[in-house]
């Protein structure tokens, strides 16, 4: 499943009043979110994990929005949700790895879900072959 392609400009000032009131740092949030979920139709939120809680049990910080409307005026909502409970375990080295959603997501758990986008990036960083590259 590929990861959903909706980006939204982050409502600067409804997160900042929000992460204030958790404890802890406070990062400065980037102005544009990528929604995390795997592709999913119109209707369904996109959804972006702007902090998690200090406390990995604890419900971490989201940010919701809809992909109705124009563009320029999608509807936010900021809240907090508990973390998915589904976890994947490797049988081969025992590791486990869980879901790094929120509860009730409505696609594929994070780890069926391949962002496509961050896979070209990673491969460009990784690749040691210097052919086809131009030379300065
Ligand atoms: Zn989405
Ligand atoms: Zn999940």
């Amino acid at each position: 499943m590929l990861q959903c392609t909706a980006v939204t400009r982050i409502p600067l000032d409804d997160t900042l009043t929000a992460l204030i009131t958790l404890p802890g740092e406070h990062p400065t949030p980037t102005p544009y979110a990528l929604c995390e979920l795997g592709e999913h139709p119109t209707p369904t939120d996109h959804a972006a994990l702007l902090r998690p809680a200090d406390n990995p049990d604890r419900p971490a910080l989201w940010l919701f929005w809809t992909g109705t409307g124009t563009p320029d005026t999608p509807t936010h909502r900021i809240d907090t949700a508990p973390w998915c409970p589904a976890t994947l375990h490797h049988l081969t080295n025992n590791a486990t790895l869980p879901c790094s959603l929120f509860n009730r997501h409505p696609t594929g758990h994070s780890w069926d879900i391949t962002d496509p986008l961050g896979d070209l990036i990673a491969g460009t960083l990784t690749t040691d072959d210097p052919q086809g590259r131009p030379h300065p």
